[in-house]
């Protein structure tokens, strides 16, 4: 009897080709994990700090804090802000191992790089630099969010990464917790170079999911710059606004 001829295949080109939106668990279009509507949705970075990324009303500003004290980086790329659904994305991704989130999350940023590479003279890095998590958090937690998305990244990018060069030697004490202050404080001598660690003349982009303070970009870059780095760049998922805006 062949009275459902090609059953399986069909059964097995639609499972190729039907995804599930990871939002909002409609069926997509495409081959994508998130819908078209999901996608626009998202709480995309508008005007902002040329330098830190800080959401500013009017776009080619820099903000006070970055013409105060300029930070060691070159420059913050970030597709959105970190609002609502970005931060309850990033929130299971990262405390809930919801790998597909992650990598999903990887492949948007990755294709909003390739976009400034192409149109805005955005330079690829010649590396890029998981931000490196402290061993006690590494413990709890049992992965580095920061080195998952590098790793995303690069494959995405075709650009090396190197989860070896950057150290963590000092526990700190989760930065959440901190007024800026004390993070900024917390943050000296937290991190270290590998001993064998070739930066002289090279251009780097740290990655890791969130921009706050930027207090740990900014210690990581002058450690960097400092070793000899040419270019230190920063990119991340989302950017956190101004506290109370
Ligand atoms: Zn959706
Ligand atoms: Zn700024």
């Amino acid at each position: 009897m062949h009275c459902q001829p090609g059953y399986k295949h069909k059964v097995y080109i639609w499972s190729k080709t039907v995804q599930t939106c990871l939002v909002c668990d409609e069926a997509t279009e495409s081959a994508e994990c998130i819908c078209n509507v999901c996608e626009t949705e998202l709480p995309w970075l508008m005007e902002h700090c040329d330098v830190c990324a800080l959401p500013l009303p009017m776009e080619g500003l820099i903000c006070g804090q970055c013409q105060k004290h300029p930070p060691a980086f070159n420059q913050v790329i970030a597709p959105w802000t970190y609002s609502f659904p970005i931060d309850s994305l990033i929130s299971r991704f990262k405390h809930q191992a919801r790998w597909p989130l992650g990598q999903m999350l990887a492949q948007l940023l990755a294709q909003h790089l390739q976009h400034r590479f192409d149109t805005t003279g955005l330079t690829p890095p010649d590396c890029l630099l998981p931000v490196p998590l402290a061993r006690k958090r590494l413990r709890e937690r049992g992965y580095n969010q920061a080195l998952m998305l590098a790793h995303w990244l690069s494959s995405n990018l075709s650009i090396p990464h190197d989860e070896h060069l950057l150290l963590r030697p000092h526990e700190t004490v989760a930065q959440q917790a901190l007024d800026a202050k004390t993070r900024k404080r917390n943050l000296l001598g937290a991190f270290a170079l590998a001993p064998d660690a070739q930066v002289q003349g090279r251009h780097f982009a740290l990655v890791d999911d969130v921009l706050t303070t930027g207090a740990t970009a900014h210690s990581l870059a002058r450690l960097l710059m400092n070793a000899g780095a040419r270019q230190v760049d920063v990119y991340c998922l989302a950017r956190t606004p101004k506290p109370g805006s």
